[in-house]
């Protein structure tokens, strides 16, 4: 039915592959293209081994927007999916656009050189995109992604009004590593070393790293101590439910992960302006990222689960409510499953989705789309087939 192109063959990419390949009556034509080819061919035998699926692999370096679109003019897909980095989005969008492609990520853009993302330059497109017939739909990953389809999937069915969201995100797994992060190591430190901000009564609120936390009981896993960061799906929620007074997203970090990035802080090595070593010019954290366990070498021995929800407190008929919707994931069963841990399969498990729904139209329409803006119903029941399977209730005590 469909041909996508997935870019980056990192934890994500490889269970975008590896998912796609599992539904391979609508992705019959899948080729993976990272800056490294033998990550993509290590995965392709992976999964003609695990699913019986051929899948093409090839070399592309995506900061180039001509060898994207050299390459999409060779493999002619209805999508590309973007798993590489936010710094790649831009650039493949610019192919996209080039060759009249549909295009798809998991994390908005931000600037090699300041730890900074926002939504503003990829918004930027909606009128090219529009004009040219294609989509963009934009970070299609857990979170950002699954929970704009959870506050928009509460919108539709559990309120009249929206009031305060809480985006909560719990990694009780054990890796078994003394410091490693679960996703790309640079782009992770970027994230959680900026100040935190929370949207409160029509404004950004912003405070120091770190600095607001308490302990959140998650399901199936107890009191975990959470700590409020800015994540970039909030920017697009309080602008798409502007009846929201407040929105907070917290994640859990245990001691031991938050000593050593205190460490690294410390001793420069999170900086991300280039030092002269040796005569060369050296990014450190760069050069850390390449002595940290990369984020697909975690799978293997991996305990304990994933528990990422959304807590919404509101008015439905004139009374209050609180309701709260989430999905736990376990990382040993999903390393059996794909090779990957949870945190890259919760992940890319709705970044197929997401692809799944827009090659078979069912959220396709041009234009520049964050996830809450498509309807979240077929998004859910996808989530509940292919692996993530939502819960929700109607809480009587708060949570968060
Ligand atoms: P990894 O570092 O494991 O993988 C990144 C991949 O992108 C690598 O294969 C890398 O190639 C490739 N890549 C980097 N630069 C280029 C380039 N210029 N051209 C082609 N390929 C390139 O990261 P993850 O898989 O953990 O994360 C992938 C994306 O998913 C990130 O953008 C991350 O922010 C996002 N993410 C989103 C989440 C969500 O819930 N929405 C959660 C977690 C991650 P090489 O091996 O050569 O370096």
């Amino acid at each position: 039915m469909a041909n996508v192109l997935i870019i980056g063959a990192g934890g994500v990419g490889s269970v975008v592959a590896h998912k796609c390949a599992m539904n391979a009556t609508v992705f019959t034509s899948i080729t993976l293209a990272s800056r490294t080819k033998s990550k993509c061919d290590k995965i392709a035998d992976e999964i003609k081994a695990m699913h019986g699926v051929t899948i093409a692999t090839t070399q592309v370096d995506a900061d180039i927007v001509a060898e994207v679109i050299a390459l999409i003019e060779q493999v002619k897909p209805f999508l590309v999916i973007n798993v590489a980095l936010p710094y790649q989005d831009l650039p493949i969008m610019d192919a996209c656009l080039a060759t009249k492609t549909h295009y798809m990520d998991t994390a908005n853009y931000e600037p090699k050189d300041v730890a900074k993302f926002e939504y503003s330059w990829q918004w930027a497109y909606k009128q090219s995109f529009e004009e040219a017939g294609i989509m963009a739909l934009l970070g299609c990953g857990f979170d950002p992604g699954a929970t704009q389809v959870f506050t928009a999937y509460a919108a539709k069915h559990q309120f009249d009004e929206m009031h305060y969201l809480d985006i909560i995100d719990c990694n009780a797994g054990n890796h078994g590593k003394a410091f490693a992060t679960n996703f790309n190591p640079e782009i992770n430190i970027r994230e959680i070393t900026q100040p935190g901000r929370y949207w409160e009564d029509g404004e950004w609120i912003e405070i120091p790293a770190m600095s607001v936390h308490k302990p959140i009981e998650y399901p199936e896993i107890g009191e975990k101590e959470s700590y409020v960061l800015y994540h970039e799906e909030l920017e697009s929620l309080v602008k798409n439910f502007p009846t929201l007074k407040r929105a907070r997203f917290w994640m859990t970090f245990g001691q031991a992960y938050l000593t050593h990035l205190e460490v690294l802080q410390n001793v420069g090595m999170t900086r991300i302006d280039a030092v002269k070593f040796q005569g060369m010019d050296v990014i450190p954290l760069e050069f850390l990222k390449a002595v940290l366990p990369a984020p697909d070498s975690l799978g293997e021995n991996y305990t304990g689960q994933t528990s990422i929800g959304c807590q919404i407190k509101g008015i439905k008929d004139g009374q209050d409510k609180t309701y709260y919707i989430w999905n736990n994931c376990d990382h040993a069963e999903t390393y059996k499953e794909v090779r990957g841990q949870a945190v890259s399969y919760t992940t890319g498990v709705p970044a197929m989705i997401g692809a799944m729904l827009l090659v078979t139209g069912v959220w396709l329409k041009p234009g520049v789309w964050n996830c809450e803006e498509l309807d979240p119903d077929p998004f859910i029941e996808q989530m509940n087939k292919q692996g993530l399977p939502v819960q929700d209730k109607i809480l009587n005590e708060e949570i968060v």
